[in-house]
């Protein structure tokens, strides 16, 4: 059986690129006669904000959307934290101390993602006074796994190739474990399998596909799709201020009738759906 998930961060409330994401996960399960879970990613310290959840619960209803609840990543400390020593004691952690600014005085390599950490701690020995997060060693990581692969609905076959991302912050230092770690672990604990997600997080999944062989994890299929762009061809994001999907159901829209016409790729304000960079078509 498919399960697919929408696993949205109470950081904000949601808008248009969140519906579209939530309708392929959930148009996916119910076309296969699976299931679709809603699981809140509520474990980004200062900027969650846990009464935002029930806004996200009235969004999904207002757009006519059905869904199983599974407990929050809040609630899921203990196994973050039990990986993470696993992979500790394996050797594919290491401490880091650096401060973004100190890393950034070192003119890293940016990647697609960001910043890649030039491994300034990789090997030290590190200031117990200072707080220290918690990298993946890469290099350990692929002389350990080897060559491995995963499948996107979309793009087809995929060689995990974590360059993009570098040695990823698994334990943050403020937070019991950064989005891959728990994204990862939850995915299986949750049995989904076809993470649906924007194509924005498609590379993520080469570092989630090390995490899964190293920790003996089942490994899914993916489905990155495309995002919506607003009337300049740009990624429509939040802070180019288009109302949010609370504003429009405050508002009396019809939740039922944007659920549509995000489903035909007519979007309200002049968006169109993105050819998908990998697609064959
Ligand atoms: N919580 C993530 C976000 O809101 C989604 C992660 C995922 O779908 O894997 O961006
Ligand atoms: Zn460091």
């Amino acid at each position: 059986m498919i399960v697919t998930r929408f696993a949205p961060s109470p950081n904000g409330s949601l808008h248009l690129g969140h519906a579209y994401s939530a309708i392929v996960a959930h148009d996916l399960a119910r076309d296969a006669g699976g299931r679709i879970l809603l699981r809140i990613e509520d474990i980004d310290g200062a900027r969650s904000r846990p009464e935002l959840a029930d806004e996200f619960r009235r969004d999904l209803e207002w757009l006519g959307l059905e869904w199983e609840e599974v407990p929050a990543q809040s609630t899921r400390l203990a196994s973050y934290e039990a990986a993470a020593n696993r992979l500790l004691e394996m050797g594919m952690l290491y401490p880091c101390t650096c401060t973004r600014a100190e890393i950034d005085a070192l003119e890293p390599r940016i990647g697609a993602q960001g910043v890649i950490y030039p491994g300034t701690c990789k090997g030290e020995n590190f200031d117990p006074d200072r707080k220290a997060a918690l990298r993946l060693d890469v290099d350990a990581v692929m002389a350990k796994v080897g060559q491995l692969s995963w499948q996107d609905a979309l793009a087809g076959e995929q060689v995990a190739d974590p360059r993009e991302f570098g040695d990823v912050v698994l334990v943050r230092k403020d937070a019991p474990a950064s989005y891959h770690l728990a994204a990862t672990l939850d995915d299986a604990a949750d049995g989904v399998t076809l993470v649906t997600r924007g194509q924005d997080l498609f590379a993520a999944s080469h570092i989630h596909r090390l995490l899964q062989e190293l920790l003996g994890l089942p490994v899914p299929r993916w489905h990155h799709h495309g995002l919506l762009l607003d009337e300049d061809g740009k990624k429509l994001a939040k802070r180019r201020g288009s109302p949010s999907l609370a504003d429009r159901r405050e508002a009396g829209e019809d939740g039922k009738a944007l659920a549509e016409s995000l489903r035909i790729g007519q979007m309200p304000c002049g968006i169109t759906l993105p050819h998908y960079p990998h697609e064959g078509t």
